[in-house]
């Protein structure tokens, strides 16, 4: 599980540099696991959003490709029915 930092000790803890922006953080404060102060606490990264994305896109893909498949299986039962 993901533990709860601030900005600046996620960004030492996951060796990330980008801006304050790409960070989605918690609008009540929380207890830092990193510093133990109360700060806001970051709930998502762009760069965890990013893998999800591309997760998501190969499912996509596949599941086309699946269907694909599928339809073609069908057409091909349809023929061998008017064939006979
Ligand atoms: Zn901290």
């Amino acid at each position: 599980m993901r533990k709860d930092y601030c900005v600046k000790c996620w960004k030492e803890n996951y060796g990330r540099t980008e801006q304050r922006k790409h960070f989605i953080c918690s609008n009540t404060l929380g207890i830092c696991e990193g510093c133990g102060k109360k700060k806001r606490i970051v709930l998502q990264d762009d760069a965890y959003i990013g893998e999800y994305s591309i997760l998501e896109s190969h499912i996509a893909f596949l599941s086309i490709w699946l269907l694909k498949e599928l339809f073609y299986v069908m057409v091909r039962m349809i023929q061998r029915i008017f064939d006979k």
